[in-house]
């Protein structure tokens, strides 16, 4: 029998960061403000109420689209879907529906290209809270915060990589300045069409998965439904095509209703709005994608691990300065290239680096490299100099009688164990990785365990 074959394709629905909202002038502020607050007569679609569109939202989701290649519609324009619920005080969305502001776009990850069908703008709805006596209250602060909606196509053979591709994105959108684009807080929202069938079978009735509010719960909301599917399916049962919502407590999807079609919300063009000219200048400078951060790193020698670490910490900009300060001040490249890897390395553990200058970062690291210093011992050292507005070698001069270094961890674990150091010198391997453990106790856990190992074995002679 052959094996089921996953297919997903994904929805994910981010919260542009404008200072005001799609259709009107009220702030885009919806979490740090008391309920209703910034809602007008166009946030709660009272009658003759008229929308007028934020050009800024317009033009980030077409820098999105020009940065993944996508084609910018010609003549894109706006449409309304019609839908009743308490948080749509209109009755309607305005959304886009045949001629969405982007349509095929590639986002390039490891090399590898995944294609979006489109990327459109609408409107995100109000939000609704229920209270513990049947009560619900609802919010109009989200309502009319300009919403975009990135479709892929259904290219996702497995959840790891439906969830890599939501992480990923994150960061595209961070980096272009668009959204902080945070699950936990509802900016970013997936929603995962999967479904299953046999290789070279049709594609089964899709289930589309809602609710899914972080990166972990895409990858698990995805695998229950693979199961959940195989499971029918393999009892001869049918998949429904139907919307469930993950519920993170329980650990699977429920159902909510069976799937509208695009018919049932009545699609049709929003007369109160012009279609959209869209014009952009050439792709900016400083525009380079994480993909494209990452391999410039890795051409400069960063090993992929820190790469990957420094481009989602948003620091690439400041790694590569310091890096152009180190090439200027030694003309060497050698130098500057073992440099900057040092300094990304540093640069995982020690945020407050950055605040040393160029030159006062390699004579730390020099430092370290000399004296094997441990993670207490760097920080310390950092703090210092930061609070102290005295120079790396004078602070380190100043220090090294009280700070504890490797080597006097070392001395002390090899004196206070001698029966581990006897086994070791009788060929256990066991006794010397007990060693390496006591010295990774004393230091809390903050060394280099390659560096010790190393060291360990200097010591134990
Ligand atoms: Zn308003
Ligand atoms: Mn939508």
């Amino acid at each position: 029998m052959s094996e089921w074959v996953l297919t997903v394709g994904l929805e994910i629905h981010v919260e542009l960061e404008t200072k005001t909202k799609m259709f009107c002038g009220c702030l885009n502020d919806p979490f740090n403000s008391k309920p209703n607050t910034h809602v007008c007569t166009v946030c709660y679609g009272l009658p003759g109420a008229l929308p007028v569109m934020n050009r800024k939202a317009v033009e980030m989701t077409a820098r999105l689209g020009q940065a993944l290649n996508g084609k910018i519609a010609s003549r894109p324009f706006w449409a309304r879907k019609n839908y009743f619920y308490p948080d749509l005080p209109k009755g309607y969305q305005i959304s886009q529906s045949t001629e969405p502001l982007i349509r095929d776009a590639v986002l390039v990850i490891d090399g590898q290209p995944h294609r979006i069908h489109r990327i459109h703008l609408e409107e995100d709805a109000g939000k609704l809270m229920h209270d513990n006596n049947g009560k619900s209250l609802v919010d109009y602060n989200r309502a009319g915060v300009p919403l975009m909606e990135i479709v892929t196509e259904p290219d996702f053979h497995s959840a790891a990589s439906a969830k890599h591709f939501c992480q990923e994105l994150q960061q595209v959108i961070r980096h272009l300045g668009l959204s902080q684009a945070d699950m936990e807080k509802g900016r970013m929202r997936c929603e995962a069409n999967v479904s299953i069938s046999k290789e070279g079978e049709e594609l089964g009735d899709k289930v589309e998965v809602k609710n899914i509010n972080s990166f972990r719960a895409v990858e698990k909301a995805i695998e229950y439904e693979y199961s959940r599917q195989k499971s029918l399916r393999e009892k001869n049962e049918r998949v429904a095509q139907e919307t469930r919502t993950w519920s993170e407590k329980e650990g699977k999807t429920i159902v909510m209703r069976r799937k509208e079609t695009s018919a049932d919300y009545r699609y049709f063009p929003e007369p109160d709005l012009p279609f959209v000219a869209v014009k952009l200048s050439g792709k900016e400078q400083s525009a380079l994608l994480p993909e494209e951060q990452r391999s410039k790193l890795r051409q400069l020698g960063m090993p992929e691990a820190i790469a990957k670490s420094i481009v989602e910490r948003q620091e690439f900009e400041s790694i590569i300065s310091t890096y152009q300060a180190a090439s200027n001040r030694f003309k060497k490249d050698e130098v500057a290239r073992k440099m900057m890897i040092e300094d990304g390395k540093m640069r995982l553990g020690f945020p407050r680096l950055s605040e040393l200058s160029a030159s006062e970062r390699v004579t730390l690291l020099d430092e370290k490299d000399k004296r094997g210093w441990t993670k207490p011992t760097m920080e310390k050292i950092i703090e210092a100099v930061l609070g102290g507005g005295k120079s790396v070698s004078e602070t380190v001069a100043e220090l090294s009688s009280e700070s504890v270094d490797l080597s006097d961890i070392l001395k002390e674990v090899v004196s206070q164990q001698p029966k581990a150091v006897e086994d070791y010198h009788q060929g256990k391997e066991a006794a010397f990785n007990f060693l390496v453990g006591q010295v990774m106790a004393k230091t809390k856990g903050q060394a280099n365990i390659g560096l010790v190992r190393e060291e360990l074995k200097k010591t134990l002679g």
